[in-house]
């Protein structure tokens, strides 16, 4: 099933999205008292999200056009950073060395961490800021994003994906300038807005597992990143297990799993995003995630 988070009246809700994608039905319809995405995640039983699940294909009372609501992003506020992984795809580990005129023998033996701070996430159609005041080289990363259950601690890779709400996509949108500059990617990818993500979130059932899945982004129109899921180099139960090794991975944690090759600084020149430009990230199975760059 596909679970958004949505406004109508000022108020916001959570609810489930109709198979045919037109129709949206608040989960207080079921009977669930949960009031934000988080809640759901952190609270709901299995038999809870079961019933949501049968109850997305019914066109009940409750159920409202999807046009008539306006979509937040299905997360709108993470309780924590975002944890990410940097250079998980092995074309984009090529580009980034290339970009920073740095020698890369091929070798990847460990993932990359870090973070990425998120006062309020960035829904599809919402605007991103450019920031053009203290920066200008503006990238995209089109990326799939993993969306835990429960908390996590000690978990084997067998059984990750026990653990696993769901999934969405997140463009992890950067600043490489501000990168370079602080030799850091904290303050490049934290900048207000600088979290899309949306344009719901997609249960396990619905995709295969482990989920290999087409991804691609497109600004303007052009097709730009274009590879699958199933060319991560540290995959998901990879990175769950390697993590909850030494850090409690709490319930609605979020993890961006790293963005293919093809972003704007794999370009010769660079192709930076400027005002008006138009970033669309795409996931099989999931959907499209759409912003445009303000001034
Ligand atoms: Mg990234």
């Amino acid at each position: 099933m596909k679970l958004i988070t949505f406004r109508r009246n000022g108020q916001e809700y959570v609810g489930v999205v109709s198979p045919c994608l037109t129709k949206v039905t608040p989960i207080s319809a079921f009977w669930l008292p949960y009031t934000s995405m988080n809640e759901l995640i952190e609270q709901g039983s299995a038999e809870e999200l079961q019933a949501l699940s049968e109850g997305a294909g019914m066109d009940g009372p409750a159920a409202m056009p999807l046009s008539e609501v306006e979509i937040l992003a299905p997360i709108p506020v993470p309780r924590q950073d975002i944890l990410c992984l940097g250079i998980n795809y092995m074309d984009h580990a090529v580009e980034s060395a290339r970009y920073k005129k740095e020698d890369f023998n091929g070798e990847r033996p460990y993932p990359v961490y870090f973070s990425k701070r998120v006062n309020r996430c960035t829904p599809n159609g919402g605007e991103i800021d450019g920031h053009f005041a203290i920066q200008e080289r503006l990238d995209y990363e089109v990326e799939l994003g993993v969306i835990l259950s429960k908390d996590a601690r000690n978990v084997t890779r067998e059984d990750a994906f026990r653990y696993v709400f769901g999934y969405t996509i997140i463009n992890d949108v950067s600043s490489r300038d501000l990168q370079g500059r602080h030799k850091q990617f904290y303050f490049a990818k934290s900048l207000d807005t600088f979290t899309c993500m949306g344009p719901w979130i997609v249960t396990p059932e619905e995709l295969s597992c482990p989920p290999m899945l087409e991804i691609q982004s497109r600004v303007n129109g052009e097709l730009r990143q274009n590879s699958s899921t199933e060319k991560l180099i540290f995959d998901i139960p990879y990175i769950i297990e390697e993590l909850s090794a030494g850090m409690t991975l709490k319930a609605g944690t979020i993890i961006a799993t790293g963005t293919p090759s093809g972003v704007g600084m794999g370009f010769d020149p660079p192709k930076w995003m400027k005002a008006g430009d138009v970033v669309e990230c795409l996931i099989e199975g999931i959907g499209t995630l759409r912003n445009m760059v303000g001034c």
